[in-house]
């Protein structure tokens, strides 16, 4: 199934020289969204996961059914401040500075084996810190996986030790 047709660019959002990829036109497709979290799921069941790690906000939407696909538990990783729990943290830089994302301190321990999931890599910052967090945490990563990748950007550049697995690329930064 090819999603790029599904998939609105939005040219100038949030700012001046961003194309916005917008997966809620594609979200308005049930066969769609059941095409990707099919397929993960067939991708991902002979792996022994333990957990599916889903990045804030739009890793909730994939990462959140992927998880009831495969009955497994789901793991957020949130921005600073809105997790009420003991968390451990990390930095990633912004377009214009830097941003903290954390995530529960009791959400996963040594042996478990998860996948990360987020709708988009772009520069691959975000995915980077998640990373390492779940590294931190002792959990062994089996894949991290995306809808939409934006190669010219080189975000798997920053997640070499990794395999980085996407759906649909766009070759626009
Ligand atoms: P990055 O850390 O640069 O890989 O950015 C990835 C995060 O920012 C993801 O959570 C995306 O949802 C969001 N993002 C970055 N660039 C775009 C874009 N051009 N269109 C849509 N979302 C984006």
């Amino acid at each position: 199934m090819d999603l790029a047709p599904l998939i609105r660019n939005v040219p100038d959002f949030p700012i001046p020289g961003i194309q916005f990829k917008d997966i809620t036109t594609l979200l308005q497709h049930p066969k769609a969204f059941r095409f990707i979290i099919d397929g993960w799921k067939r991708r991902y069941e002979s792996q022994g996961l333990t957990a599916i790690v889903g990045a804030d906000a739009r890793g909730f939407i994939f990462g959140g059914a992927l998880a009831y696909a495969m009955d497994l538990p789901f793991v957020p990783v949130r921005k600073k401040g809105k997790l009420p729990a003991d968390t451990i943290c990390e930095e990633y830089e912004l377009e214009y500075g830097t941003a903290v994302l954390e995530i529960h301190r009791d959400a996963l321990k040594p042996g478990d084996k998860v996948v990360l999931i987020d709708d988009l890599l772009a520069t691959g910052g975000t995915m980077r810190a998640i990373a390492n967090m779940v590294k931190r945490l002792g959990a062994e990563i089996v894949e991290i996986a995306f809808v939409v990748e934006l190669p010219p950007l080189k975000g798997r550049e920053k997640l070499t030790e990794y395999p980085v697995h996407s759906l649909v690329e766009f070759m626009v930064e």
